[in-house]
């Protein structure tokens, strides 16, 4: 099996499984009980938060667990306008997001919020300026990505949000890094970030808990509430095995970020070059995009056939996104791809587990699905 689809998810790493297992074995108590099966399980979660606040750089009491990164995207652009949006009314996102961001600003739009949605040029690039630009003195928060998850593309929010700290230091700003985090060497403060989302299964942990980090001091209205866990912000009796193994992954992840990202960047040089020649065949991510992920095209076949190609020969890609399910992307459209193009697009994304035989399996299959697929439709 060649699996190229690590930004949809990944392989759960030996430390994740490990965590987990020994979690639910041999520390079951509810981590809010007074006794010492309680504090037991409460250690844990403390672990796991000073590993994933160490990672960012901020400090442990400022981490929320949640069930992943939709909810901590949730839970910040609907907690920080609740807190923030009384009077100021104005919101900016961008036309990149992923669903979990684009749908709450969709229903703070309702709700009578002005949104303004910052979309890339005609070159399909997202500028600094037209995001700084985007605020205002009227403007409460502002959420964008920094790494796209349909084609790798970086968004000038490291610029950008310094920019915006230093016009409107109350204006609050969120990023969903979900596809940056463990990948990119980043910390919050080198974004000027006041949240961050992340997810445990985009970075070799298990599905079902992310972490949104909040600055100290910035207000957030709970969105979940109940017996007043996490300090209140986030009620719940906290899923103490996916959080272990998520620290658990953290951990070590963060002890390989940097060779894995010089593995990335020679697997996508090497990806780049070879699919660059195959006849047809068009890349869409931007040269200077995350080296996990590349988006390419096959003019003439659609997507979902290039995907059920490929996995006959168990090779196994996106088409798109895995969130669009089938859905034409909005996304792409946004970063300026003709219709064609989107229709037959196909997302890799690697690993440090990729091999460049992989890529070479990847490239005879694709060279092989343009000369017969093509030859079938006409
Ligand atoms: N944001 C981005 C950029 C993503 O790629 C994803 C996963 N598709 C999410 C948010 C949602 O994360 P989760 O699956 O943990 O809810």
């Amino acid at each position: 099996m060649i699996y190229l689809d690590n930004a949809a998810t990944t392989k759960p790493c030996r430390e994740a499984v490990a965590g987990s297992a020994y979690a639910m074995t041999r520390v079951f108590g509810n981590p809010s009980s007074l006794h010492g099966l309680g504090i037991a399980a409460e250690q844990l979660l403390n672990y796991s938060r000073d590993k994933i606040a160490a990672s960012l750089g901020v400090l442990s009491r400022e981490i929320i667990f949640t069930s992943g990164a939709t909810e901590a995207n949730n839970l910040a652009i609907f907690g920080l306008s609740e807190a923030y949006g009384r009077r100021k009314k104005r919101v900016v996102t961008t036309s990149v997001e992923h669903p979990s961001v684009a749908e709450p600003f969709k229903k703070l739009a309702a709700a009578g919020f002005e949104v303004v949605t910052v979309s890339p040029r005609s070159d399909g690039v997202l500028d600094e300026d037209d995001l700084v630009e985007a605020v205002n003195a009227d403007t409460c928060l502002v959420s964008a990505m920094y790494i796209n998850n349909e084609t790798g593309a970086i968004l000038p929010i490291e610029g950008a949000f310094a920019r915006i700290k230093k016009l409107y230091p109350e204006c609050i700003l969120h990023t969903d890094c979900v596809q940056a985090y463990m990948k990119l060497p980043f910390k919050a403060k080198s974004l000027s970030a006041d949240a961050i989302s992340v997810s445990a299964h985009k970075i070799h942990g298990p599905k079902g808990v992310g972490a949104l980090w909040v600055k100290k001091g910035v207000r957030l209205s709970p969105q979940i509430l109940g017996g007043g866990q996490q300090s209140g912000l986030r009620s719940g009796t906290e899923a103490v095995p996916m959080i272990y193994s998520f620290g658990k992954t953290v951990d070590a992840m963060n002890a390989t970020l940097g060779p894995r990202y010089a593995h990335a960047e020679k697997i996508n040089l090497y990806l780049r070059e070879k699919l660059s020649q195959i006849p047809g065949l068009s890349i869409n991510s931007p040269d200077d995009a995350s080296p996990f992920i590349l988006s390419v095209s096959v003019p003439g076949i659609k997507s979902e056939t290039v995907l059920h190609f490929l996995e006959q020969k168990q090779i196994y890609v996106s088409s798109g996104s895995a969130c669009s399910r089938g859905k034409k992307s909005a996304v792409l459209e946004a970063f300026g791809l003709p219709a064609e193009k989107i229709d037959s697009t196909v997302r890799i994304s690697t690993s440090a587990e990729t091999s460049e035989d992989d890529v070479d399996r990847l490239a005879e299959a694709l060279r092989l699905a343009c000369e017969t697929l093509v030859k079938i439709k006409r």
